[in-house]
């Protein structure tokens, strides 16, 4: 039984569920896609247009996915009904999909699915298992707490959820915009040899 008290959430104003979905699509695309940390530290390509970059905006998908794809469903029904968003009397198929993709089972199966599709997809659909391994230690005991092991076993990894802990959120962004300054950083410099390089064969 799922009772609605359970994940009667406390929230602030500032840290919501839609800024911790918002920070998985931040941080997919900084860690997995071609704008991000890996293009910045690969020798190639010295495209100074980022946002045509379809890694960037793939890895974001794929870094908000798990959440979308099922609380979404629930936000957006209400949302549309004009009941506003609710945390409460969540339905079960919702719970369902939320198991589907924040378990290795539906991790392993998508993500194989995905590259079998598209094997240019291995790189941005990283962000959704990273998406799970963010929310394993940032989601405590309750219906959120994240069911890796679904469906074989409810064994799992208890933490520290990251509504009750607004430190916990704020560190988790700080860290994300660290990573794509890393990244311009390095990217810039790229761009810099890049430049100086087609300038002297130029001449
Ligand atoms: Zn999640």
């Amino acid at each position: 039984m799922l009772s609605e008290t359970r994940y009667a959430i406390s929230r602030g104003p500032v840290y919501s569920g839609g800024m911790d979905t918002l920070f998985h699509g931040v941080l997919g695309a900084a860690a997995c896609s071609n704008v991000g940390l890996p293009g910045a530290l690969s020798k190639r390509g010295c495209d100074r247009r980022w946002f045509a970059e379809w890694t960037l905006w793939a890895a974001f998908f794929f870094g908000v996915f798990p959440d979308i794809a099922s609380l979404g469903i629930h936000f957006a029904t209400n949302f549309f009904a004009g009941n506003g968003v609710r945390w409460t009397g969540i339905p079960d198929f919702v719970f369902f999909l939320y198991r589907v993709t924040h378990s290795l089972l539906g991790i392993a199966l998508g993500y194989s699915l995905l590259v079998l599709w598209k094997r240019a997809l291995w790189l941005p659909a990283l962000a959704w298992p990273l998406h799970v391994a963010v929310d394993l230690p940032t989601h405590g005991d309750g219906v959120f707490r994240t069911p890796i092991f679904w469906p074989f076993s409810s064994a799992g990894f208890v933490g520290w959820s990251w509504w009750q802990h607004p430190r916990l959120f704020y560190s988790a962004w700080v860290f994300a915009i660290g990573l794509w300054s890393v990244s311009a950083i390095f990217r810039a410099a790229r761009v810099r040899r890049c430049s100086s390089a087609s300038g002297s064969r130029a001449e």
